[in-house]
Formats: C-alpha cells, sequence, structure tokens
C-alpha cells in the first residue's frame, strides 16, 4: 500500500487496477518505439509492458486523512458498471471497498470526494449498485465537481445525438449523486478548506481541475490526467488521445509541472505506474521525473 505523508496529513493509494493496458501507440500519437530505449531504465517494467507494446497505467483513488476529516481523490470506474467499449473496464468486480478497509476506513465514514474531472475512470465509485439502482456509494460525503465539466457532459448527455456520454457514466455516476443533494459545483479557482484548493486547468477536459494540498510547509498537486504517464513529464506536448482540446491541454500540463518543480509539491498523479508519485525536476525549458518511494516525503 503506496503511503505518502505531506505536513498533517496521511495520504494512501486506493488501487483499483493495475495491469497493462492501452496500447502505447494508440494512446500517444507522438509515441515511437526509440522512446523504449531511451527511457528503459525508469519505464521497465512499472510504467510500460514491453511483450504487447501497452502502457502500464494505474487506476487508483488517493485517500488523504487531515484534521479528522477523509477525503478521496478521484473515484476510479466502479463495480458492475457496463462499459462495452472498454473490455477492461466493463462489468468489474474489483476489491476496491476492500482495499479502502484494509486503509482503515469504512465508505460511510468518507466526508468529501473530489472528482478532478468527470471521465469514466474518474466517477464510477460514486456509486454502487443497490437493487437494481445506483445509489451513492459515500452516503456521508459532498461530492465536489466541476461545474464546467458537469455543464459540458450535461449538454452532450441530454442531446440524443450524442448521449449518452462516457458509454453511459454520467448517468449512473454522476447524476445519482445530484439527484442525492450531496453535489456542489465548483467555479474557478477556489479554496476548499484551509488544506485543499482547487484550480482550474481545463484541456483534458473543459472543466479539469488540479486540486493541491498545502500543511506545515509541504505540498502535494493531484493532478489527475493533466498528465496521464510520466513520459509526458519529458515531453509535455504529448496529448491522449483522450486530451478534448490539444492546445490547452498542452499549456495546463506545463504549467503543472512548472507549479510542481517551482514549488517542490509532490506531483500525484491518477494514473501514473509504481511507485504512483513523483517530485518534478526543472531543467532548463524541459522537466525529468524524480521519483519516490512514498515514505518520509512529507
Ligand atoms: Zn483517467
Amino acid at each position: 500500500m503506496t503511503r505518502v505523508t505531506i505536513g498533517a496529513a496521511k495520504i494512501v493509494r486506493i488501487e483499483e487496477s493495475y495491469e497493462p493496458n492501452f496500447d502505447a501507440a494508440s494512446f500517444f500519437a507522438d509515441w515511437r518505439p526509440e522512446i523504449v530505449a531511451a527511457h528503459r531504465d525508469w519505464m521497465l517494467p512499472d510504467h510500460y509492458d514491453i511483450a504487447t507494446g501497452f502502457l502500464k497505467l494505474s487506476v487508483h483513488s488517493w485517500l488523504i486523512r487531515i484534521g479528522g476529516r477523509r477525503i478521496l481523490i478521484d473515484a476510479c470506474v466502479g463495480n458492475h458498471k457496463p462499459r462495452p467499449l472498454r473490455p477492461k473496464w466493463h462489468l468489474m468486480e474489483t476489491r476496491y471497498l476492500d482495499r479502502l478497509a484494509a486503509a482503515g476506513v469504512r465508505p460511510e465514514e468518507i466526508d468529501m470526494v473530489m472528482c478532478t474531472h468527470l471521465h469514466m475512470d474518474h466517477v464510477g465509485w460514486n456509486t454502487r449498485l443497490d437493487n437494481g439502482h445506483w445509489v451513492p456509494t459515500f452516503p456521508n460525503a459532498r461530492y465536489v465537481f466541476s461545474r464546467a465539466d458537469y455543464e459540458h457532459y450535461h449538454a452532450l448527455d441530454a442531446d440524443p445525438a450524442t448521449g449518452p456520454v462516457g458509454q453511459g457514466s454520467f448517468r449512473d455516476s454522476v447524476l445519482p449523486i445530484v439527484d442525492a443533494g450531496l453535489a456542489d459545483m465548483i467555479d474557478g479557482a477556489r479554496a476548499i478548506d484551509e488544506h485543499l484548493s482547487i484550480d482550474p486547468y481545463p484541456g483534458h477536459t473543459p472543466g479539469t481541475v488540479a486540486i493541491s494540498l498545502a500543511s506545515r510547509g509541504a505540498g502535494a498537486m493531484f493532478c489527475g490526467d493533466i498528465l496521464h504517464h510520466a513520459i509526458q513529464v519529458f515531453h509535455p506536448r504529448w496529448n491522449s488521445f483522450a486530451c478534448a482540446d490539444a492546445l490547452n491541454a498542452r499549456k495546463s500540463r506545463r504549467k503543472v509541472l512548472e507549479h510542481c518543480a517551482g514549488s517542490g509539491a509532490l506531483l500525484m498523479p491518477a494514473h501514473f505506474g509504481a511507485p504512483f508519485v513523483c517530485r518534478v525536476d526543472a531543467h532548463g525549458d524541459g522537466f525529468t521525473p524524480r521519483f519516490v518511494d512514498g515514505r518520509g516525503t512529507g
């Protein structure tokens, strides 16, 4: 279990899946075979599967404990959700909630769920199947969504020409939270409490946000899919197939890297391979990741 300390915050990675899951050449239009040779010292075997040519991407949540509160960042794919166009995520049955329990937390004890954006692999555990209905998995939590993403996907979902969006994820994992009155829609930059703040980083989706944690002089940035894979630290211009707005996705990625390099904040993405987090070092106009093992990183 990956554990990270940032000041007074104790953070645990709650894994849903970690396996070779996307063909590298389809995921990144800029991918080329020489990349593996140039980066094999850090890339193999935790970030790339040489046998299949697939990226090894983790899908996980970050559980933060600070000031007596329990906060979950991003909500993975979820169990029992029909995603036939993405077979590895179709009707999943993972032990995600058992892993949350192993970290010492029951669903009722989660105070807040924050989604960096509303793609299907970030909202899934917002809800669970109960007697044929999708109900909030974390009934006592406030769920923090970006209003820009909500309005964008709401419009697409409601239009018969484009809906349902996300293979139904908006309907089974976002709308039930709004209907239950548990959603807080956030506009622009906002402090959530004395430790957590949200800033818009549009590009991957229109309403993508980065979530910053600050405590006792230490910091971390949860960047969701502004970066999917550590190769993008070396190549900030590389967008994935899933980035909606190429220009702004690049701008936001560089801004996150500059922030982490300049402040020393730990970069805590949603999909990097082991050890799942890194520091960012700046070299002139470029960046390199400095992987840390999660211990003593406060
Ligand atoms: Zn994602």
